[in-house]
């Protein structure tokens, strides 16, 4: 923990406080943080503030938990063409450009981020750790795991420049390939062994992998139970990209913990997901943005062709899922550039125009749900007494317009655990 704040009070006064739980705001609100952690929450007059606590107004203005995007890639792209961009582009020029995106990240409000594949999150995460950069907290996959002819096997380059185990070429989103039991337990182990802070898989082909289908089922039960068990022996979880049914249910009784994107979920994934309290991450910023401005990033054809398929039939399966009572989380699947971090609010937008939720429950699918989705659901995710001081003060009432949200100049105040990393108050 870190020791910069240590024996700090703040207070802030005056606030609408948004707790993250879906309970009814507390209006004028004091909320009082001590070194990095959130001490007490209430209305002004039931919460004592200490004489040494340094006081900030935030003017009516409302303090909720820090936004959450739990599926998302830090690639440093710039462009949609990810055959050509990854090949012709030097690795240390996409770690700079992240760079600059975690600093976005932090000015939109967001404290952490899950990254489902990318070992340039996997290895910024230690500077941000040790205070070299600006950043949210990095939640990362690292290497995903693939099969040959998998969603994570880039089916247009030679397998040999696949696997991270034995490219010649460094690329932002490269993974691990395996098939059968045995080297699925050894790839998991080989990612762990990479740093991974969970396992991310892909269980279905998908929309921008070239020869595959999302309807395709990737891994069979068996290997995904043996990723599993090694993820658990580990105290990991696993993430699945999961977009066909039969992929969907594979990896829900194989023992994953969330599902990426659900494209195809059917009553029995929605069922199964209930009974084992799976999170699902619908993924919907990626496909609006891909149909907005995709075929002019230089998409390749095929996924703008399966993306339009996929747009219609996705959002109502997922609604499906969502009416019955799956849990759903917030994760854009940016990866830079076009798809730019920064504006991964647009999620919690997408999920009250395309799902029905209330401004409420978005903002908990953001926050709340969310942390579980990245592991962090006891530490993170609500202003709860004793989680870490993950803040911010969101000019007005982001229930009475949601896209206050999705402006970076709106978001007034910014601390990642006890720490304030942006103020405009
Ligand atoms: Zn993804």
């Amino acid at each position: 923990m870190s020791s910069h704040n240590e024996g700090k009070v703040i207070a802030f006064i005056n606030a609408r406080i948004i707790d993250g739980t879906g309970a009814p705001p507390i209006e004028n609100g004091v909320l009082l943080i001590k070194d990095n952690i959130i001490a007490d929450l209430g209305t002004r007059g039931s919460v004592e503030i200490p004489k040494e606590a340094k006081v900030i107004d935030v003017k009516g203005n409302t303090v909720m938990p820090g936004l959450i995007d739990a599926h998302m890639h830090l690639t440093g792209m710039r462009t949609g063409d990810f055959i050509k961009e990854p090949l012709i582009t030097p690795i240390g020029v996409f770690f700079a450009r992240a760079i600059v995106d975690l600093k976005a990240l932090i000015n939109a409000g967001f404290t952490t981020i899950g990254d489902a594949g990318s070992i340039i999150a996997l290895h910024l995460k230690y500077a941000v750790l040790e205070g070299t950069i600006v950043g949210p907290r990095i939640i990362a996959a690292g290497l995903p795991l693939s099969q040959t002819f998998g969603h994570g096997d880039a089916h247009y380059l030679p397998v040999e420049w696949v696997d991270y185990r034995t490219t010649k070429k460094l690329t932002p989103l490269m993974g691990l390939i395996c098939d059968g039991v045995d080297e699925c337990r050894k790839a998991t182990r080989y990612a762990l062994r990479e740093g991974a802070d969970y396992i991310k898989i892909m269980a279905s082909g998908g929309v921008l992998s070239e020869k595959d289908r999302p309807e395709y089922r990737q891994f069979t039960l068996d290997e995904i139970k043996a990723i599993v068990d090694e993820a658990r022996a580990a105290r990991r979880f696993v993430h699945a990209h999961a977009q066909g049914s039969e992929g969907i249910k594979n990896a829900i009784i194989g023992g994953v913990k969330v599902i990426a994107h659900g494209i195809f979920i059917d009553e029995e994934g929605i069922e199964l997901a209930k009974e084992k309290d799976v999170i699902l991450i619908p993924t919907f910023s990626i496909t609006e943005r891909i149909l907005e401005v995709g075929e002019k990033a230089g998409l390749p054809e095929w996924g703008l062709r399966k993306c339009e398929e996929i747009y219609k039939i996705h959002i109502e399966n997922v609604r499906r899922a969502y009416k019955a009572g799956v849990k759903i989380a917030t994760g854009t699947d940016f990866i830079g550039g076009v798809f730019r971090h920064g504006e991964n609010a647009l999620e919690i937008k997408m999920f009250i125009r395309k799902l029905g939720m209330s401004p409420m429950e978005a903002i908990v699918s953001a926050t709340k749900i969310a942390a579980e989705a990245v592991g962090l659901g006891d530490k993170i995710g609500t202003l709860t007494k004793g989680k870490l001081a993950d803040i911010i003060v969101v000019k007005g009432n982001p229930l009475n317009d949601i896209d206050l949200l999705l402006k970076a100049e709106n978001i007034l105040l910014v601390m990642k655990e006890g720490r304030i990393l942006k103020s405009n108050l």
